[in-house]
């Protein structure tokens, strides 16, 4: 039966894919925002949090690739493709600028300012569901492989675990890594309320999957297991908050 309702999912997933690649093959207006159904609260809302942003570019590859950029990328890819499945979505960030108050001087507390702007969003968003775009980075360039870290919140864990599982089947079966609890000093993953799961999508350092996070069926592919992984368990993550399971 699980089998049966995954396999319906990636097929469903795969559809949209190529609905997704003639959509983003066709030229839009800068900053113009797409078909994304506003939260009512009738519903879960999922956030998508492009980590990074503004003077903060995270991680940076040894050719150069910032890592702020590639999480925007596949950020973007999963709201259209969640919008797609008409899951009413909101993005944290939709640009790699970000306006600062003329009160935060330093780059520490435009980045703190920014943090809290993030969680202003997530807090004021009712059924929120989090799930937070990032680039992992090592010293050596041998790791590899996504990994799902989750909140210490209800539902998170689960949200992570099938994400993974995923990672490992539809990614890369060589991916040795598994899901495990966000380190207590990331900020937005430890001051929210709701389920919300952090996913390293790839290593900047290894070669290998820095030169897919170059290629946009890379970074489609990896919007597609999230989205995915998400439809996946919405009917858990509705059921934290009391909702109707959706059809
Ligand atoms: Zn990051």
């Amino acid at each position: 039966m699980r089998k049966k309702a995954l396999l319906f999912i990636s097929a469903a997933v795969l559809i949209a894919a190529v609905v997704l690649v003639v959509f983003l093959t066709t030229k839009r207006g800068d900053g113009a925002r797409r078909g994304v159904i506003k939260p009512d609260g009738s519903s879960l809302t999922l956030i998508i949090d492009a980590g990074h942003g503004g003077e903060d570019g995270g991680a940076v590859s040894p050719s150069g690739l910032v890592e702020s950029v590639v999480n925007l990328d596949v950020a973007r890819r999963i709201e259209l493709l969640a919008a797609f499945f008409g899951v009413t979505t909101v993005m944290t960030r939709e640009r790699e600028d970000i306006d600062y108050s003329d009160s935060a001087e330093t780059t520490r507390e435009r980045k703190t300012e920014d943090q809290r702007a993030r969680l202003k969003i997530i807090n004021n968003t009712p059924n929120a569901v989090f799930l937070s775009i990032h680039q992992n980075i090592f010293a050596d360039e041998s790791p590899f492989g996504a990994e799902a870290l989750y909140a210490p919140t209800e539902g998170s864990r689960e949200l992570a675990l099938g994400l993974q599982e995923l990672f490992v089947s539809s990614l890369d079966p060589e991916n040795r890594r598994s899901a495990a609890l966000i380190q207590d000093t990331i900020y937005l993953m430890n001051n929210i309320s709701c389920p919300a799961v952090l996913v390293e999508c790839a290593f900047l350092s290894n070669p290998k999957e820095e030169a897919l996070l170059r290629t946009d069926e890379y970074k489609l592919k990896l919007a597609t297991v999230i989205t995915a992984g998400y439809l996946q368990n919405r009917d858990e993550l509705s059921g934290i908050y009391g909702l109707e399971v959706s059809a």
